[in-house]
């Protein structure tokens, strides 16, 4: 009964999510802050959902005190503040939003791209200090220019389609074959985008591939003049590599939004950290612009971000619905219809071994499999299915039945 479902929302989620989960009836409690460990441990106890943002540590310990828990939702990017090993092996399945801020990254870059061509950063600058410096020299418009997009995804063809409104040409190199939007061209090599590029922007993840992707090598075989922007994840290009191409003309202009030693918290110095020892060479170079990893920072993200959470939420609570889950299988059958009578949706999470399907269609067969769909991720596996013709008085008689199997890690009964 949703009226049951217990929801404990934390750390300010956005209010969008708030309202999707009170819509659902659902009993929602919300606190602006995250909680210290003893009382996050005293509130998780009887909850069946939990929001999240980057705050709220919810390690073995805590999670191991969650009696009812189903389900996790990270109302952010990250998800390295959930134990997301034990929770899949207490069958919690654990959600987050990768996607509701590409839009902003997208409009961040081409607010970059105009103010590097203009030098505004600099201008800027040189006015707040009292001085009056108008130049036309090497300041350019964005029309008729290349803009050459690494990783052509989420962020880079949003970028892609905005880039080619303001006339400018696009070339994107990715390791997939991906359909090139509007006019855009997809290239054979790294090489040849950085050949041919005015700008070049990076939107590709952190991965062993992608280390210094942008390097002397890389740099070199840049047009003379061209700008580079980096607001994918700090490891992608070499830094000390990249001032060296500044101070030499090489590079016009560039602008980071990422680094590869963050900061952990506001007001944290960027520079002081001896991890980022070209600091103060980076702060004094020309045209640069710098930002504490603010793509996708804005308002409309976080609501973006508070629906797709609480739609997960509200999905694997009311039909057992784990598509987009991060540590879990996902698995997914048509929308529940639960005024059908004497239906039932079983869902089933359990060790994933030989001989389960056979046990469980056992314990099924005695009713009429409507569908059925399972799926597993390393030792954990999640088995849905939708069954008919069953009284109301067997489903207690079922619902031990399933639990009493050896495998089982949580069950619940949709009905
Ligand atoms: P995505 O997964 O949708 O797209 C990444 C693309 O890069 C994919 O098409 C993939 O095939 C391609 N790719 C992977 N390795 C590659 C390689 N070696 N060379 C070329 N292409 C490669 O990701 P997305 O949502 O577009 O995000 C892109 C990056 O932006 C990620 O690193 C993400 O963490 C970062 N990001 C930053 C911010 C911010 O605040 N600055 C916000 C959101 C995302």
């Amino acid at each position: 009964i949703k009226g049951d479902i217990k929801i404990l929302l934390l750390e300010n989620v956005n209010t969008t999510a708030i309202s999707i989960l009170e819509k659902q009836g659902y009993q929602v409690e919300f606190h602006k802050t995250s909680l210290p460990e003893d009382e996050l441990i005293e509130k998780i106890k009887d909850v069946h959902a939990i929001g999240i943002r980057s705050k709220t540590k919810l390690t073995e310990k805590v999670l191991s005190h969650a009696k009812n828990l189903v389900v996790v939702g990270c109302f952010c990017i990250g998800t390295n503040q959930v134990d997301l090993e034990y929770a899949a092996k207490q069958g919690i399945a654990v959600f987050n939003s990768p996607f509701s801020n590409s839009r902003s990254v997208a409009e961040l870059v081409i607010g970059e791209i105009i103010s590097l061509a203009r030098q505004l950063g600099d201008r800027s600058i040189e006015m707040h200090t009292g001085t009056w410096n108008k130049v036309s020299n090497k300041c350019w418009e964005i029309r008729g220019k290349t803009l050459g997009i690494i990783g052509y995804g989420h962020i880079g063809s949003q970028l892609s389609v905005m880039a080619e409104s303001l006339g400018m040409n696009v070339l994107y190199y990715d390791v997939i074959t991906i359909m090139a939007l509007g006019n855009s061209k997809q290239v054979s090599s790294l090489d040849e985008l950085l050949r041919n590029s005015d700008f070049v922007t990076c939107h590709v993840p952190a991965t062993a591939d992608t280390k210094n992707l942008i390097s002397t090598p890389q740099f070199s075989i840049m047009k003379d003049g061209s700008y580079l922007i980096n607001a994918s994840r700090g490891t992608v290009i070499d830094i000390p590599a990249l001032i060296k191409a500044m101070k030499s003309g090489k590079i016009a202009g560039a602008a980071l939004d990422v680094f590869p030693h963050e900061p952990p918290k506001n007001g944290a110095g960027l520079f002081s950290n001896e991890l980022n020892p070209w600091a103060s060479e980076l702060v004094s170079l020309r045209n640069i612009i710098l930002t504490p990893h603010i793509g996708g920072s804005t308002e409309e993200a976080q609501s973006a971000i508070g629906v797709e959470v609480a739609t997960a939420l509200t999905k694997y609570v009311n039909e057992g619905i784990s598509i987009g889950a991060v540590n879990f299988p996902e698995v997914s059958l048509r929308s529940l219809d639960l005024d059908q009578e004497n239906y039932v949706r079983v869902l089933y999470i359990h060790h994933n071994v030989p001989g389960v399907l056979k046990t469980v269609n056992h314990i099924l067969s005695n009713h009429n499999i409507e569908k059925q769909f399972s799926d597993s991720r390393g030792d954990i596996a999640y088995l849905m299915a939708d069954i008919s013709n069953v009284s109301t008085d067997s489903i207690e008689s079922l619902h031990k039945e399933l639990n009493d199997t050896p495998y089982k890690i949580l069950i619940r009964l949709l009905y």
